[in-house]
């Protein structure tokens, strides 16, 4: 049972839930002056919900949430849950400089399903092994435990999961999240696939191929999805495991789900680049006449869902910008 701050334990369902974006990138850190708006660290999702503190992901970004929770915690012990969608690098590179798991009070209970036949525990401590880091992963002063999780369903807390496997290359999974003020869907890699006919590939999903993801999707409050390449991109890139933005929409409409996020912005897309897709989806969404509303995720936007009940409640995110 995981509770965020001990000594603030309660399960408050009557609060609106947070989602934090910490690292919005995909598979590598890209800072610089092209990217200081939607910023350039890789994949890490806060999730605050019914008393639990539940972090997506692991990428650079990871290392600003450290900083952030340990200022806001003064000494306080943190309980805290990762979910790892997969263990390429720009989803775990975070994790040596998380610093909550320097402090002995705290507990970091991470969840994950086995990374490229090895084992989960090996993977997440190789990238902490000599010679690539000074300090091993069973050093730290943090009570760390890692758990290999088989089954698709489970709860953290009140908050239930439920997870499915994404088209990407080896183990990768994305989850949705059961919060009482509704639900989160986060897909950071993932391939929608195209019709062979559907002559601009990108624009159509394969009907039969997406049944069972439009399904698990349905209705979702709020959607964080690949969206690495434009149309004209993802034919060079077909079979990467990487999102055309035109298919994840077309995706997120048929799910009629109800805020999207474009997620895991190309390494070489600079901002320039990110707002023009934002455009396009949003014109996409138009020509449709659906209700979808896109935002292209940003480091340090803050997205808060209100609880159930009250006006808009789960089906509002409001963002801050
Ligand atoms: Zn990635
Ligand atoms: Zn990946």
């Amino acid at each position: 049972m995981n509770k965020g701050f001990r000594t603030n334990s309660r399960a408050r369902s009557a609060e609106p839930a947070l989602i934090r974006f910490w690292g919005v990138r995909g598979s590598i850190p890209a800072p610089g002056p092209g990217t200081v708006r939607y910023g350039g660290n890789t994949s890490c999702v806060e999730i605050r919900a019914d008393g639990q503190i539940i972090i997506l992901d692991a990428g650079t970004g990871l290392r600003l949430l450290g900083r952030h929770l340990l200022a806001e915690a003064k000494e306080q012990p943190l309980e805290l849950t990762l979910l790892l969608t997969h263990t390429h690098w720009d989803h775990i590179q975070g994790l040596p400089f998380f610093s909550p798991v320097y402090q002995p009070q705290n507990h970091l209970r991470v969840l994950g399903y086995e990374g490229a036949r090895h084992g989960l525990a090996v993977v997440l401590a190789g990238q902490m092994a000599t010679p690539f880091f000074p300090v091993r992963l069973r050093e730290v002063p943090a009570n760390v435990r890692i758990r290999e999780l088989k089954q698709r369903r489970f709860q953290i807390g009140p908050v239930r999961v439920q997870a499915r496997p994404a088209n990407h290359p080896g183990k990768c999974v994305g989850y949705r999240l059961f919060t009482s003020c509704g639900s989160v869907a986060f897909f950071p890699d993932h391939e929608v696939p195209v019709a062979d006919d559907a002559g601009a590939p990108g624009r159509i999903p394969a009907p039969a191929a997406n049944r069972a993801m439009i399904q698990f999707l349905h209705g979702a409050d709020v959607l964080i999805m690949d969206t690495q390449f434009d149309a004209e991109e993802y034919r060079q890139h077909r079979g990467w495991g990487h999102g055309c933005m035109d298919a994840v929409v077309e995706l997120a409409l048929q799910a009629k789900v109800k805020t999207l996020f474009l997620f895991h912005h190309a390494p070489d897309h600079d901002d320039a680049k990110v707002a023009r897709m934002l455009a396009r989806a949003r014109r996409i969404v138009a020509r449709r006449k659906g209700s979808l509303r896109v935002n292209a995720a940003r480091e340090g936007m803050t997205v808060i869902l209100p609880p159930a009940g009250r006006a808009g409640g789960g089906a509002d995110a409001a963002t801050n910008g």
